[in-house]
């Protein structure tokens, strides 16, 4: 009997612990943001992919800002307690709705319990939603309440297109990456970020050189939305998109671009955006200056400034993942 007592002692509690010692696995958590998404989108109807965009958005910068705490709960929207509660709000309980709304604060009660709490998910979200109504549901109210909230072209542009990228693709998991050329090319390259630069004045090198013949296929990196494409002095032809974690992927001496890419185009991992050539130090046009290359370059924004982190590594990484997936 005592057998059984312990057997039973441990089909309850070890697979409780079991249980609880398993951490969400990444399609669990898109999951559960995206359960928590519809539901503000059915309180609100401000549509989903807005709401998944400014989260991602906020999520991002706090995961590289120093001056933000690091996102805790499925959510990444930050409000601070003065914006949250109002800046004059004394009142010990700082949740009730009343008292927030008295003083200006923010905070909304989304999930109706009576308090408006700057920890829970769906009141954080239903917070932001309940902001953009005031303004109204289509792109071209959001695009005016998002820079009333943030004050900048640059973050209404990334968080819009990260909605963009969500709307289209009807999901939260575009974090797949691969190599910029097609691997079954010859290519080669080795870490030189940072190394100094001769032409065009003191400049470091801000990315990595992958040297291929003249012609080879330059695929995009990740999911993504061409932000940028043109002539530089330095880079020659050039190509940049944005991925849904504000980094930003830069492919540079083009010989020339993939037809019909815009500015604005949603991109996804293996898309053709051009091909490898040696344009750049120069007006435009000039070429040949230097051996065939791309210049892959990667940068991040976060909601002040942008900078230039090395590639190396990450390049290394998708190269391995394009290998195991042949
Ligand atoms: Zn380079």
């Amino acid at each position: 009997m005592r057998k059984y007592v312990c057997l039973l002692i441990f089909i309850l509690f070890g697979n409780a612990t079991l249980a609880v010692a398993k951490e969400p696995s990444q399609a669990d958590i898109y999951q559960q943001r995206m359960n928590l998404y519809r539901q503000v989108e059915a309180m609100t109807f401000v549509p989903w992919y807005y709401l998944a965009a400014i989260d991602q958005y906020e999520r991002n910068i706090r995961l590289v800002r120093n001056d933000l705490p690091k996102p805790e709960g499925l959510t990444g929207i930050y409000f601070s307690p003065e914006q949250w509660s109002g800046f004059l709000n004394k009142n010990k309980d700082k949740h009730h709705p009343f008292f927030i709304s008295l003083f200006n604060g923010m905070g909304r009660d989304g999930n109706s319990d009576g308090k408006a709490k700057r920890t829970d998910d769906l009141d954080i979200l239903y917070t932001f939603a309940h902001y953009l109504l005031h303004y109204g549901i289509d792109e071209e109210h959001i695009r005016i309440a998002l820079w009333d909230y943030y004050q900048k072209d640059k973050t209404v542009g990334i968080i819009l297109n990260i909605a963009k990228l969500y709307r289209h693709f009807g999901t939260l998991d575009l974090g797949k990456k691969v190599f910029p050329l097609p691997i079954n090319h010859h290519y080669s390259y080795k870490s030189t970020w940072g190394v100094a630069r001769g032409w065009g004045g003191r400049r470091i090198h801000e990315g990595t050189d992958i040297f291929a013949n003249y012609g080879v296929p330059v695929q995009s990196t990740a999911y993504g939305v061409i932000e940028m494409k043109g002539w530089n002095k330095y880079g020659g032809w050039r190509i940049g998109i944005r991925d849904v974690h504000n980094t930003y992927h830069y492919f540079a001496h083009l010989n020339g671009f993939a037809k019909d890419l815009q500015i604005g185009q949603i991109v996804e991992p293996g898309t053709v955006l051009g091909y490898v050539g040696s344009t750049g130090y120069g007006p435009k046009g000039t070429s040949r200056k230097f051996p065939p290359h791309l210049h892959f370059g990667m940068y991040k924004y976060n909601g002040r400034t942008e900078w230039s982190f090395d590639p190396y590594p990450h390049l290394r990484i998708a190269e391995r993942n394009d290998r195991s997936s042949k």
